[in-house]
């Protein structure tokens, strides 16, 4: 164990020796980099994790779904313990427009059996959580410590510089879990700089309300959470989503929308909030919840096309730094963890064989391919948000469907077949048939 390891954690008296060498160095503390760090130093590994926020959680945001067998690969029977918020047993998806709503859902009690399939999440207590195993398991967490340099030599990567005096530490591998703004896979010419339509600007509320009150407005019993994912007018047609979780006491509100898109408008990502508050189909659900935190991040939304080099000689990058990010099923942080589970592995037979070459890294992405869903899931959706960006779907199609279930639920003077010539009729007036063709096909190439 080397002197840093016996110091505390975050504090900024740290005893520094001349030259710190560990077996792993993970730059980032969230789920990717506690992941891989976990796993390296359950298998005997010296990891230093390093975190510039003042504990892991309180620079992250998510909205928070946490899929439980993902995570379970590295940290089994989490839910048992962690301090989850509710075992979702409802996920709903609802196509809105500025004053009414399509809803679906599923409900099922099997979401709650044996393993339970997702939770809501508060990523402040979560990553403390998996900090804690992480140092369990013989990590050092270090906080409050930014990297500042990924330090190579012949080609290779050697380890980083820290922001701290004195603060080089090396190693023979370095895995990078900085998030969604790469800036280190960058300076190493492992990704492109991040464009408008790579990114998804975020905000969320965190709204405190009585378990009690959750529970009834939702039709929840205790323990069981519900998720709404909303479509079309909360983000003013532009592309993106807006979400509600229901948490323990309180309720997590937020919406996403591709930078390039609002670049265009006057609104901030704020307004769009504020407005959703007061939607007809929101504004008693969230009634007399008292806003507690408010946060602001960004998502990637680059996917496939915009994944960097996974590897080089000496490291790998994980996590939102890699861009695996499936925003269709809200999953990132599953994506995270399984991709520091596997630069992890990679990085103990690495050790094992004593070689850090790309060749043996290159592994972790052989790894990913096989024995996670990650980048089968980033390929199957690789056109998606290419498309969505040429074809109006949340513009025009969410708008048709509330007039389409108007007139059909409506009894009046007109006869039924009246009303489908009507439905047909507006259709034609916001989209023309060629269109509507070419967005069901493309729209079924790049989903199916
Ligand atoms: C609003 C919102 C809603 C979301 N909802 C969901 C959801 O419901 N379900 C889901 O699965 N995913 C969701 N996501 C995505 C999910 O949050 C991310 O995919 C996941 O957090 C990625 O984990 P990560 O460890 O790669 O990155 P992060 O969690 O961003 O962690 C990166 C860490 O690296 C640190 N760091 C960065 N640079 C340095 C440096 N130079 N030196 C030291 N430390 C550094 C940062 O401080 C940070 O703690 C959501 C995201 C947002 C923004």
């Amino acid at each position: 164990m080397t002197e840093m390891q016996v110091a505390e954690v975050g504090a900024a008296e740290t005893a520094v020796p001349d030259r710190l060498e560990f077996d792993v160095i993970v730059v980032g503390g969230g789920p990717a980099g506690l992941a891989a760090g976990t796993v390296c130093a359950r298998a005997g590994l010296d990891t230093i994790i390093i975190e510039r926020g003042r504990k892991p959680g309180t620079k992250n945001v998510m909205g928070g779904v946490l899929y439980t067998r993902p995570t379970a690969e590295v940290f089994p029977e989490f839910w048992k313990e962690a301090p989850v918020e509710r075992c979702v047993i409802e996920q709903n998806q609802w196509i809105m427009t500025e004053d009414s709503v399509i809803k679906m859902g599923y409900r099922s009690p099997h979401f709650a059996e044996g393993v339970p399939n997702c939770f809501t999440v508060l990523r402040v207590k979560i990553d403390q959580y998996f900090a804690e195993q992480a140092q369990a398991a013989g990590a050092l967490v270090i906080n409050e410590t930014k990297v500042d340099e990924v330090l190579s030599a012949e080609g290779r990567v050697i380890g980083v510089r820290t922001g701290r005096p004195d603060g080089e530490v090396y190693a023979p591998v370095v895995i990078l879990a900085e998030g969604v703004n790469p800036q280190l896979t960058q300076a190493l010419g492992m990704q492109e700089d991040l464009k408008s339509n790579d990114a998804a600007v975020t905000v969320k509320e965190v709204l405190r309300l009585e378990p009690e009150i959750i529970q009834e407005r939702f039709g929840l019993g205790e323990g069981e959470g519900a998720t709404i994912e909303m479509y079309g007018a909360p983000t003013q047609s532009m592309l993106g989503t807006a979400f509600l979780y229901t948490n323990h006491n309180s309720l997590s509100l937020g919406l996403g929308v591709l930078l390039s898109e609002f670049a265009e408008l006057p609104d901030t990502p704020h307004d769009l909030l504020q407005e959703l508050k007061q939607h007809p189909a929101i504004a008693p659900l969230v009634e007399g919840a008292e806003p507690a935190e408010y946060m602001a991040h960004l998502i990637p939304e680059g996917g496939y096309n915009q994944m960097p080099a996974l590897f080089g000689h000496g490291v790998m990058i994980v996590g939102d730094a890699a861009q695996f990010v499936n925003g269709m099923h809200r999953e990132g942080s599953n994506h995270a963890i399984l991709s520091g589970k596997a630069a992890a592995e990679t990085a103990i037979d690495a050790h094992n064989k004593g070689d850090f070459s790309e060749r043996t890294l290159g592994h972790y992405r052989q790894r990913l391919e096989e024995e996670s869903t990650t980048i089968a899931d980033m390929r199957k959706y690789r056109r998606a948000t290419g498309f969505m960006e040429r074809h109006p779907v949340l513009s025009v199609y969410p708008a048709l469907a509330a007039y389409a279930f108007e007139e059909m639920l409506t009894v009046d003077d007109k006869t039924k077949r009246e009303k489908q010539w009507a439905i047909i009729k507006e259709a034609l007036r916001r989209r023309k048939p060629w269109e509507m063709a070419w967005d069901a096909v493309e729209g079924g190439l790049s989903f199916v």
